[in-house]
């Protein structure tokens, strides 16, 4: 099975791909070269061989025309002339005469026999026939045998000459035999530069390949320069990029971790103060038990209210696959989150007022949105009192105005306060985990650092944006643009 593997992983390398593709890179070309050097070889070799042969034919046939060799004449210089023809060519040459009768065979089988056949008869018309048989090596060659000294060059006889073309083919194979032995070099040289090169493209990713292992065995954070090719540094560059990124995540984590655990423990403190200091008095008065107990059962609820925040922030950094999306009515939802926030808004005195300048319908969840909305209002609303002596001198309305308002594509919620306003340097904070502008004053008024973390996360994951803008002692704008539509990416 591991062999397998390793098997397989071999034939998927990189190293190998390289290899096959030097190898079929070298033998393709030298295997084309070798067919087509072959088959023209022997192309020309034939047509050489069929010129030659058909000039020597002519001029015997013009010296038998002139002879009465045809007329069964003994003439041994044109027999001489004949067989030698044929000697040199490793053929046959045949005379017909007029009357279709072979006068003369060099192979003498078949003299004295009548012959009728196409060649023949088409030859008789005055046309010169030749046929390369490739198969049976051979060509044959039919000429007009005509009396020149008549005018109409009167066709006399046939003369039939087949050669054999073995010395071609044995050639042929020659070079084919040593185009083959070259092949095969240059496919081993091939095949070992190949190696040689696939070793030295790869080895840069297998630096690359230790670098990272050095990575993940914590001996280093950075994965080293490689300094070879520019795709393997590109690599590389973007790796490094990728172990910053998760090392400032992992660094956020800690400083959230630690976050959490002091905010947690700051209402146990208080408590376990309280209750030793209650255990370590004697005959305490009830009135001082109940209000000690009344500090404890806050600091409880102060306790659970940090816990619930944290849960709903939990839930916001889930993937968006956990949205629930639904359509939903959003003036109806703005209502019902400022009748629910009215009573806190009566205790501090803040007058709430919704604008709606239309009807507007999205799709979003629910209930992440509306803790987004809730934050937003209820921090209007929170961060709304001063301190008692700026609010004698100061008789002005406490007011908060949320307006809803869409266009094609989105809706926009301006959430508006003339609060405490927040200081321009914290501005970039305070959506921050944890971040309270005054940390004394928002533990007063039950703030836990979370809210707006958890509205700009609930909103991000609707692919939304939201805006600040705040003066200080003058009051804060909040503005938040949402798609109607959800967008799923
Ligand atoms: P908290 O739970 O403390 O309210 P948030 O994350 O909701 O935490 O807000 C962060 C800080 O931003 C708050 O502590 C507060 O100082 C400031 N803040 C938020 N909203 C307003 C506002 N409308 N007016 C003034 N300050 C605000």
């Amino acid at each position: 099975m591991l062999k397998n593997k390793k098997f397989l992983d071999f034939i998927k390398s990189m190293k190998f791909r390289l290899m096959i593709i030097f190898v079929v890179m070298a033998i393709v070309p030298c295997h084309i070269l070798r067919i087509g050097i072959l088959s023209s070889y022997e192309a020309r070799a034939v047509s050489i061989r069929e010129s030659e042969i058909l000039s020597q034919s002519k001029i015997l046939a013009n010296k038998i025309a002139k002879s009465d060799f045809l007329s069964g004449k003994d003439d041994n210089d044109v027999e001489s002339q004949v067989s030698t023809l044929a000697n040199l060519y490793d053929g046959r040459v045949i005379l017909v005469d007029k009357n279709y009768m072979i006068v003369h065979d060099t192979y003498n089988i078949d003299e004295r026999r009548t012959i009728i056949s196409g060649q023949v008869v088409k030859t008789f018309a005055g046309k010169e026939l030749i046929n390369y048989d490739k198969k049976d090596h051979y060509i044959e060659l039919t000429i007009p045998v005509s009396d020149v000294e008549d005018d109409n060059h009167s066709v006399l006889g046939v003369m039939l000459v087949s050669v054999s073309t073995n010395n071609i083919v044995l050639n042929k194979t020659y070079l084919s035999q040593v185009g083959l032995i070259i092949e095969m070099t240059v496919g081993i040289l091939f095949t070992f530069l190949g190696v040689l090169a696939a070793l030295k493209l790869v080895r840069p990713m297998k630096k690359l390949e230790t670098g990272i292992d050095s990575v993940c065995h914590g001996y280093t954070d950075k994965v080293e320069s490689m300094n070879t090719f520019t795709e393997v540094d590109l690599i590389s560059e973007k790796l490094d990029l990728v172990l910053n990124k998760y090392k400032v995540i992992d660094d956020s984590r800690q400083e959230f971790v630690s976050n959490v655990s002091h905010e947690l423990k700051t209402p146990l403190t208080s408590m376990k103060v309280l209750a030793d200091s209650l255990n370590s008095m004697q005959d305490v008065p009830v009135g001082m038990y109940k209000e000690f107990m009344s500090d404890i059962a806050n600091e409880i609820e102060r306790e659970n209210k940090i816990i619930n925040d944290l849960l709903s922030l939990v839930k916001m950094d889930k993937s968006e696959g956990s949205l629930n999306i639904t359509s939903l009515n959003i003036n109806e939802l703005l209502e019902q989150i400022l009748k629910r926030l009215q009573p806190i808004a009566d205790k501090q005195h803040v007058e709430v007022v919704l604008e709606s300048f239309r009807p507007v319908t999205a799709e979003v969840d629910e209930v992440k949105i509306t803790l987004a909305i809730t934050n937003l209002v209820e921090n209007a609303i929170k961060y709304n009192v001063r301190d008692d002596k700026e609010e004698a001198s100061n008789d002005e309305q406490r007011w908060v105005h949320v307006s809803l308002n869409a266009d094609h594509q989105y809706f926009y919620i301006k959430v508006e306060d003339n609060g405490i306003g927040i200081p321009e340097e914290s501005l970039e904070h305070i959506y921050e985990r944890f971040y309270r502008v005054d940390k004394s004053h928002s533990r007063e008024i039950g703030g836990t650092g979370l809210g707006l973390a958890i509205t700009r996360s609930s909103i991000l994951m609707h692919r939304g944006a939201i805006k600040v803008h705040s003066v200080l002692n003058e009051g804060t704008t909040f503005d938040v643009r949402i798609p109607l539509n959800y967008i799923k990416v």
